[in-house]
């Protein structure tokens, strides 16, 4: 009984109400994902339909367009911490690309819909190995420090959160050192894996007008 209740098998219309707003990319009710914590600007739901993930209030398509456009690499190419990743699934809250002062956390699906409102298509998408194999890395290490994001904010490659104790600053300053090498042995496979089943860590996007 408790197995069949953990694993409900609903339509997602039935879940809309005033807890689960439209997802802004289609519509679709969005769902609690992970709780509020410091560093995040609320509580992060995601869409099940596109994979959407937001902090926050759900804000409207054109907000997240917005979004979207900060992630402009300068090469018309946008790179996106993929939320329909392998490290977004197995990570959870420990996921790397839930970093300080993320607002929406894109999919494919989820920008093919959003862009599809300015008479876009998304054209290509690429792994990008260094980006997705850090994040990749990251979330593993995250999952044995106090803080977030601890080893790359280190390396000046993301935004730390780091703990709020002293002590638990200095523990997790040396297992990111001690756990380095054995982290990444788990991470580099896992994210290979991940990018061969198109679920890389990292994306680049190409958009184009219809
Ligand atoms: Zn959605």
């Amino acid at each position: 009984m408790n197995g069949a209740r953990q694993t409900p098998v609903v339509p997602l219309e039935a879940g809309s109400g005033p807890d689960n707003p439209p997802c802004p990319a289609c519509g679709e009710p969005l769902f609690g994902w992970v709780g509020e914590r410091r560093g995040l600007g609320g509580a992060v739901s995601r869409c099940e339909s596109c994979g959407l993930g937001v902090v926050g209030g759900p804000g409207s398509a054109e907000e997240a367009l917005r979004e979207l456009g900060r992630l402009d690499a300068g090469d018309g190419a946008f790179r996106i911490a993929n939320r329909a990743s392998v490290a977004a699934s197995l990570g959870g809250a420990g996921w790397a690309g839930l970093a300080p002062g993320a607002r929406y956390l894109f999919t494919v699906d989820a920008v093919q819909r959003l862009v599809a409102v300015r008479d876009q298509v998304v054209v290509g998408r690429r792994w990008a190995p260094a980006g997705g194999i850090a994040a990749m890395w990251q979330t593993v290490l995250n999952s044995v420090t106090f803080g977030h994001n601890v080893a790359l904010g280190a390396l000046g490659r993301a935004e730390a959160v780091p703990a709020e104790q002293r002590w638990q600053r200095r523990i997790d300053a040396l297992i990111s050192v001690v756990l380095a090498v054995p982290a990444m042995a788990i991470a580099a496979p896992l994210e290979l894996c991940g990018a061969a089943v198109g679920r890389g860590a990292a994306l680049s996007l190409r958009l184009q007008l219809l």
